[in-house]
């Protein structure tokens, strides 16, 4: 009997290659067709407040957001969307916005032609999008004004608001089958369905293949990852994923990283949006950072500097290390808008920020720059390590801002615009 096979570590060279999607045009953006994978948030403001919302849309912007979804629930909402992205194109914000539509979608579509104007995409709900002999007639609506105004539409299926009806079809059917599956199998089979169906539909209605974007989104990992792939291997439509009700703090951002994670590693997925719920006061930028932090260092893209910080140990006695990495995050993530127009490339840049001189040297050489801290019973000193050399020892009460100082001071000299080779960076002590 032969031996099973053992995948190890140095056996898997990296993501499968992208599942091959057709690639649409929402407002500027490229989404699909082997296009970067696209970040993406969604508000929490009440659109009809134009003034928070756009505040909002402007945030999400410049942490990093692609597009943005606005939720269009009532006349009020819609009224205020042109007005919004009118606010917006004046501070030169050109970000997408989506609306996203429930129940009503196909009247406020109709009587504020200035919102369906407005919105590069429209998002429907198959499940939320009427009922009975309604949801046909109030589907082709939206799809027949997309199409008037050359909008792409997301149909996404969602697994708390199923279609009910296709779910009991299928439960039916399943229940008179020989070989009967169980309720949580069906009730995947029939979010891929309501995907495939709706889109089969929208194409039907004259929509072409190149505006279409499909989502099916459940709240348990395991359940959003065989949706997904089983939704890539039965079509080629543009594919947005997204853990709906992650949840809040560690908890959202793991179970969101874990199944997203697996599911672009397989390929899958040209867009991204990470829901996660806020802390009350809490920032709702965090979303886009979660997504940009996902999709770096899984290596599918590069957004910000990334900050290698050891998780410290009892080597480490003072506060000092922890508030320098924090410090240099939050100042990287700040001026990044900035920088991305004055340093080109300045996103590849790796600062290290180590606790003592274990790893500390090792992994400061590793960096672009890096710094090891002094740990217990180790000399007040913190040698600056750039492009792998030893470069300065830094000393005193001044060691956080010295370094800082010292991370601009490279960023301008490699990634400005008068910018010397990484050599002539270095110089010895
Ligand atoms: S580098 Fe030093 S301080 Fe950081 S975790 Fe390792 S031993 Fe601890």
């Amino acid at each position: 009997m032969n031996k099973p096979e053992i995948m190890t570590q140095t056996d898997i060279a990296g993501p499968a290659p992208r599942h091959q999607t057709t690639k649409v045009m929402v407002g500027n953006v490229a989404v699909g067709g082997g296009a970067p994978i696209v970040v993406q948030s969604m508000t929490n403001t009440d659109t009809a407040d134009v003034e928070s919302t756009v505040a909002q849309v402007a945030a999400l912007a410049r942490a990093g957001s692609e597009m943005v979804r606005i939720t269009v629930d009532r006349e009020e909402a819609a009224a205020a969307v042109p007005h919004i992205r009118e606010q917006l194109d004046k501070r030169g914000i050109t970000t997408p916005l989506i609306g996203d539509f429930h129940y009503i979608g196909h009247k406020l579509l109709t009587d504020y032609p200035a919102c369906a104007e407005a919105l590069a995409k429209y998002r429907i709900n198959p499940g939320n999008v009427g009922f009975k002999d309604k949801r046909d007639t109030q589907f082709s609506t939206i799809i027949e004004l997309a199409n008037k105004y050359g909008k792409p539409v997301r149909i996404g299926a969602n697994w708390g608001s199923l279609d009910q009806e296709l779910l009991s079809k299928l439960m039916d059917e399943n229940a008179a089958s020989a070989t009967p599956r169980d309720a949580r199998a069906v009730t995947r089979e029939a979010m891929v369905q309501s995907a495939l169906l709706s889109a089969a539909r929208a194409q039907e209605l004259g929509m072409p293949k190149d505006r279409i974007i499909l989502s099916a989104k459940v709240s348990a990992v395991q359940d959003l990852i065989a949706v997904y792939q089983d939704l890539a291997a039965r079509s080629d439509y543009a594919i947005h994923l997204g853990l709906t009700e992650a949840g809040m703090g560690s908890k959202g951002i793991v179970a969101s990283s874990a199944a997203l994670g697996i599911l672009l590693q397989q390929g899958i997925g040209d867009t991204i949006r990470i829901s996660l719920t806020p802390e009350p006061g809490g920032d709702r930028t965090l979303e886009v950072q979660v997504a940009q932090e996902l999709l770096q260092t899984m290596g599918f893209r590069t957004f910000v500097p990334l900050v290698a910080a050891c998780p410290g140990c009892g080597r480490t006695t003072s506060t000092t290390f922890q508030e320098l990495a924090r410090s240099i995050q939050d100042f990287i993530r700040e001026e990044m808008p900035a920088w991305k127009s004055k340093y080109p490339g300045v996103e590849n840049l790796n600062v290290a920020v180590m606790g003592c001189i274990v790893n500390g040297p090792g992994e400061s050489k590793h960096a672009n720059i890096g710094i090891s801290l002094p740990g217990t019973g180790e000399a007040p000193a913190a040698p600056v390590f750039v492009d792998g050399k030893k470069f300065r020892t830094l000393r005193g009460p001044t060691i956080a801002a010295d370094f800082k100082a010292l991370v601009i001071d490279y960023i301008d000299q490699r990634y400005g615009s008068g910018a010397k080779a990484p050599e002539s960076v270095t110089a010895a002590e």
